[in-house]
């Protein structure tokens, strides 16, 4: 009872220092290049001007998503999160996150392919959608310019399943690592992603989702790039407009 206890403080205390740590990053770069700007607004080009305001703005926005991220988490963990079921087609989800998405990474090339008759599954359209925007801009964000990201919807006729797989030509994942990234704050070190901007909470809010939906989600990973497959049971027409505290 006493060690569960401790181990509980000392995982809160690591959370404090985590979530410190990432405030703190981009809120020291925010004063620093405000003060250049304040201090020495005269002696710089326009162009160095706009240079550091355009830092200002993405690491508010990194501000931002962080903390819309932990409001998530915070939410999950007091599973105070209402869930509100509805039997959906998963195409036009898809398509809207692909097409969102799209617009952020201008050289990628984006192809979706699915099934005919592909059955509804009984989801939280808000929540779908946060997963799918997640994946797919994972799959964006860790390939290079010009690479092809690939979302394919199917169906496991043999478990009544449809399964959404997004695959990306990215950096990869090595096999030790394909356990931890689903876990909070995990980030793979390696020269690759530290280039890349992130907090570790994307895949495990993901995750989490999709399990509270009853779903799965399965990554797997070669030096060609990563693919990720979300499983959902196929929808019965009894769980329509269900709601759900969890
Ligand atoms: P973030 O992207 O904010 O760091 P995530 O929780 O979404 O956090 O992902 C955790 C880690 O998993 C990432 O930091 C990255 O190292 C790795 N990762 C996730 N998706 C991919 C992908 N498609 N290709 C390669 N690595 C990935």
């Amino acid at each position: 009872m006493e060690n569960n206890h401790n181990q509980l403080e000392q995982a809160h205390l690591d959370f404090i220092s985590t979530v410190s740590h990432e405030l703190r990053t981009p809120l020291t770069s925010i004063r620093g290049f405000a003060d250049t700007l304040l201090q020495s607004h005269d002696r710089l080009t326009p162009e160095q001007r706009e240079k550091f305001l355009t830092i200002i703005k993405d690491q508010s926005n990194r501000l931002i998503n962080l903390v819309e991220n932990l409001l998530t988490v915070s939410k999950m963990q007091s599973n105070k999160e209402l869930m509100i079921y509805k039997s959906v087609d998963v195409v036009p989800f898809v398509e809207s996150a692909v097409q969102m998405i799209k617009n952020q990474y201008k050289t990628h090339k984006f192809v979706c392919n699915y099934e005919k008759n592909l059955p509804k599954i009984m989801v939280d359209t808000d929540k779908l959608q946060q997963i799918l925007l997640n994946l797919i801009d994972n799959a964006s964000k860790y390939s290079p310019e010009n690479s092809l990201v690939e979302v394919n919807v199917g169906q496991n006729f043999n478990d009544n399943t449809l399964i959404i797989t997004i695959k990306d030509e990215g950096i990869g994942i090595n096999e030790a690592d394909l356990e931890k990234i689903f876990n909070k704050f995990s980030r793979i070190d390696s020269p690759l992603t530290r280039k890349i901007q992130g907090n570790g909470l994307g895949l495990y809010i993901t995750k989490t989702l999709v399990e509270k939906m009853n779903g799965e989600i399965k990554v797997s990973s070669c030096d060609k790039g990563s693919e990720f497959k979300v499983i959902f049971k196929a929808s019965s027409p009894e769980d329509n407009g269900k709601k759900a505290i969890c």
